[in-house]
């Protein structure tokens, strides 16, 4: 089973100090939310994870399989099998939907997918997250509708089947029935067994379709919280204030 560890992981941006000491550990089959409020730095956690290069790791570390994921380049941590999706996903002028998921396949892989089975697998995948033929077409997220940038994001994580993925902010901007299409190909990943799922979120809602194993509470830029399911429903009860409150003292 793929085990994604972190510990003790600090990190800033410039001087500033945004992550203060998180540590998680991610196994195959696990499913893990983290929650907090704006600001509280969980995306800084997700850029770190991905080699962002803003972010610097000024302590921790982070194992992949044992393997040092920070010694390793971007494109090196894609290869040993993280998945990232952003929040903020970043225009690829003049390169198609279907081009550029072809290529990061076989950036993955180490060898181009054969077109026709590309094809087929490209058209079945996206017919489940209920994307019209024409988008693989499309320019990649030019013009993309907050909807069609997270169906694409699933898309790339159905197609590319990681070891573990970080998916941040996956649920933000959906409506009910995008929420429900994009959940569907969350799980759809999670159902081959030995997937590590990290989802950031500040909303419960994307939780009732994607039942997490474990609830994390970020705030102050540190993991203060840590339960089951049964944590979110408190947050979504009583928010983030107590958390907040005392992450400042
Ligand atoms: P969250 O995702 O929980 O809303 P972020 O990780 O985006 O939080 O931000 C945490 C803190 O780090 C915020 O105070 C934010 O302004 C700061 N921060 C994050 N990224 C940058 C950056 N690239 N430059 C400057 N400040 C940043
Ligand atoms: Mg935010
Ligand atoms: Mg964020």
């Amino acid at each position: 089973m793929p085990t994604l560890e972190i510990r003790d992981l600090h990190v800033a941006v410039g001087d500033k100090e945004i992550l203060r000491g998180v540590d998680l550990t991610v196994r195959g089959g696990e499913t893990h939310a983290i929650m907090g409020p704006n600001g509280s730095g969980k995306s800084t956690l997700a850029y770190a994870l991905a080699g962002h290069p803003k972010y610097t790791v000024t302590k921790g570390e982070v194992l992949l399989d044992g393997e040092d994921l920070l010694a390793m380049s971007v494109d090196e941590r894609a290869r040993a099998g993280l998945f990232l999706a952003m929040q903020y996903p970043v225009e690829v002028p003049g390169v198609s939907v279907s081009n550029f998921l072809r290529s990061a396949i076989t950036a993955i892989r180490g060898e181009a997918p054969k077109l026709r089975d590309f094809r087929n697998e490209l058209r079945s995948k996206m017919e489940a997250l209920a994307i019209d033929p024409s988008f693989a077409q499309r320019n990649v997220n030019e013009g993309f509708s907050g909807g069609e940038k997270k169906r694409h994001e699933i898309l790339q994580l159905e197609l590319i089947n990681p070891k573990v993925a970080i998916l941040d902010e996956t649920d933000s901007g959906l409506d009910i029935d995008a929420l429900r299409v994009v959940s569907g190909g969350i799980n759809r990943f999670r159902s081959r067994g030995d997937t590590g799922v990290l989802l950031i979120t500040h909303y419960t809602r994307i939780l009732r379709y994607v039942a997490p194993d474990f609830v994390h509470v970020f705030a102050g830029g540190r993991i203060v919280e840590e339960g089951g399911p049964e944590l979110a429903e408190k947050l979504e009860a009583e928010g983030y204030e107590a958390y907040v409150k005392a992450a400042s003292v």
